[in-house]
């Protein structure tokens, strides 16, 4: 990609309003653009992060069985009327109306827009499962929720409308849906090691989702909303929501380490629903006896825009973003430093192509702009890796890692190789 084509350009000021690190730097570099409060456009870079995010987190569903697909965001008021989820938390402990945004058409018929799916799938499972032959199902979609939030600050790690993976499992029995939920847990820790995060798994209430505990995944970071206490021995974690203890304490789980109290990001949460969502919307199969049975149900999120959030507010200097590679939107930024009155004796144009020969993703910086200047995007926009070629750098071309100052000349071969090796 030829930056002088990039849309847009990058900025040299935050926008006033923006407090936290991810919204200054995301708007910086051109990542994203805000509409409205907690309402954003993921820019070309910022779509090529969230890209790699969600392929990071399709690869390890696919992993565990998961099946993707695609379900609609506009609703009837009916089907939440079946759970009472469309009704007030005054009602009903689990009422969403808070939450969900909801309207009338010009006929009066209402609707609303999607804050998870539940409902949806239960809908799907009920047409379309019979027999305990038919079960488990794994299903998962990435897609748009709609959510009310009171404060949409916090940059895009919040936002009334963001992009989440969510993944619903179906089970015959309670001990099927806790092994594959398991299982699900473990997928969780692979894609936030993949993602290069230092996180914790808390315990915590299940909202409007469920009475049941249920677990979050948290990145550990100064600029997070929650509030987490975790064992620095084992892997006990619990948010704030439901601890009743102090910082300093022994763990209340193996007794033997301490208790740290930290703020964290909620990149991920999993939920054990249970029989509540089949029982209500009569969602049943035939076992193997001939008896009808609820069906056992979870459901499992993963927010890939809070986590595009995420991977900035862990991740940054004073100049800019530094991408984990795995996530990064380009693997290489190539920066061509024009030579006056003679011709480079490296050809960027071939570096370009041998390079993309080689499957690796190039920003290539052709613009007439001056080495401070094209540095100083280089560092803000946080490429992991940024070639030069220049009259200095004559045969070779200079190589630097984004979280490093030192500087090397290398061929090449020697730094396709290296590339490679990051990843
Ligand atoms: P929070 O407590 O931060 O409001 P939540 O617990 O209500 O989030 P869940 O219903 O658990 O959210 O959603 C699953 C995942 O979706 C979260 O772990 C998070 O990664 C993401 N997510 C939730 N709300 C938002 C939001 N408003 N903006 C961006 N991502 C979100
Ligand atoms: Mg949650």
């Amino acid at each position: 990609m030829l930056q002088s084509k990039l849309f847009p350009k990058t900025r040299k000021e935050p926008p006033r309003e923006a407090e936290s690190i991810n919204h200054k730097l995301l708007v910086r570099g051109g990542f994203i653009d805000q509409l409205m409060a907690g309402s954003w456009t993921l820019l070309p870079l910022g779509w090529r992060v969230v890209s790699r995010i969600n392929q990071i987190i399709r690869e390890e569903m696919n992993a565990i069985g998961g099946q993707e697909m695609l379900m609609p965001l506009l609703h009837p008021r009916s089907i939440w009327g079946e759970t009472g989820r469309w009704g007030s938390t005054k009602d009903n402990p689990l009422g969403a109306k808070e939450i969900m945004y909801q309207f009338k058409d010009m006929r009066g018929r209402e609707y609303a827009l999607s804050f998870t799916h539940e409902e949806i799938v239960m809908d799907l499972l009920r047409k379309h499962i019979r027999s305990y032959q038919d079960l488990p199902v794994a299903v998962y979609h990435f897609s748009t929720k709609f959510r009310n939030e009171p404060r949409a600050r916090s940059g895009i790690l919040r936002g009334r409308e963001f992009m989440m993976k969510d993944l619903y499992s179906a089970h015959t029995t309670e001990a099927d849906l806790m092994e594959y939920y398991d299982q699900v847990k473990e997928a969780y820790s692979k894609i936030f090691t993949r993602l290069g995060f230092d996180f914790r798994i808390t315990e915590s209430g299940g909202g409007v989702f469920t009475d049941k505990t249920t677990h979050e995944f948290q990145v550990l970071a100064e600029g997070g909303e929650d509030t987490i206490f975790y064992c620095d021995a084992c892997g006990w974690g619990e948010n704030r929501e439901i601890f009743e203890g102090k910082a300093g304490e022994r763990c209340p789980s193996c007794k033997k380490g301490k208790t740290i109290r930290a703020q964290a990001i909620e990149v991920g949460n999993i939920f054990p629903l249970g029989t509540w969502y089949s029982e209500k919307m009569n969602v049943s199969y035939t076992d193997a006896d001939g008896r009808q049975k609820p069906v056992w149900f979870a459901s499992y999120g993963i927010g890939s825009t809070r986590v595009l959030g995420a991977s900035v507010e862990v991740s940054h200097d004073e100049s800019g973003i530094i991408w984990y590679p795995q996530v990064a939107p380009f693997d290489v930024h190539l920066i061509e430093l024009k030579a006056q009155n003679s011709k480079l004796k490296t050809d960027p144009k071939e570096i370009y192509k041998r390079l993309s020969e080689a499957g690796i993703e190039v920003l290539w910086d052709d613009r007439d702009k001056s080495a401070g200047e094209k540095f100083a995007e280089a560092d803000l926009i946080g490429i992991p890796v940024r070639l030069v070629v220049s009259k200095e750098t004559a045969e070779n071309i200079e190589w630097k890692r984004r979280n490093s100052k030192k500087t090397e000349l290398l061929s090449l071969r020697q730094a396709i190789d290296r590339v490679k090796k990051m990843h």
